[in-house]
């Protein structure tokens, strides 16, 4: 994920393009999938806060004016100003939103025909899901920005031990090769 890190100089332009009606459909059954892998791994009960913590937005649900992000940044993270976390588990509306950037996760699908858009989708809503899980019980939102690569080399590992119940090995190779700092999720 990409909370704060502003574009580089020389950052690639990111992709126009948005998803069909039938890839947003695969958008909402893969996170419907990475919720119940989450579930499995966190051992999180089926009304439990997690599962009313976050809402999904893609580049077409975004308001006039968002600034566009660099072509290697596929999804981040929002903290919902009005829903703010309750301390301990007494409010489950912990107010963050997934926001997926269509055109960057489409432009690299474009340039990697080897990568299935129901892959790559997997990986990064179940990455993203893991930071909100351990905003909770590891890692707060506001993490100093020091500490920031460690956290995400600590979610990538997770995300790969989550991925790897599905017992499908193209995915789980596909989690091995994301970790790279030219990825932001
Ligand atoms: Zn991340």
């Amino acid at each position: 994920m990409n909370r704060v890190r502003d574009d580089h100089p020389g950052a690639h332009p990111g992709g126009t393009a948005r998803f069909t009606p039938d890839q947003r459909a695969i958008v909402f059954d893969c996170l419907a999938v990475a919720e119940r892998c989450l579930e499995e791994f966190y051992r999180f009960s089926p009304r439990e806060w997690f599962h009313y913590s976050y809402t999904l937005m893609t580049a077409g649900d975004l308001p006039d004016g968002f600034p566009p992000r660099p072509a290697n940044v596929f999804g981040e993270i929002q903290k919902n100003p009005e829903r703010p976390p309750a301390g301990g588990d007494a409010d489950p509306n912990a107010g963050y939103t997934i926001v997926l950037f269509d055109g960057n996760i489409l432009l690299h699908l474009s340039g990697h025909p080897d990568v299935s858009l129901r892959h790559l989708l997997l990986y990064i809503l179940a990455h993203e899901l893991v930071h909100i899980a351990r905003f909770h019980h590891a890692r707060p939102f506001d993490t100093p920005e020091i500490e920031k690569e460690d956290e995400e080399r600590t979610v990538h590992a997770i995300t790969g031990r989550v991925l790897a119940r599905l017992g499908d090995d193209q995915l789980v190779r596909l989690a091995d090769n994301y970790l790279s700092e030219e990825y932001s999720l």
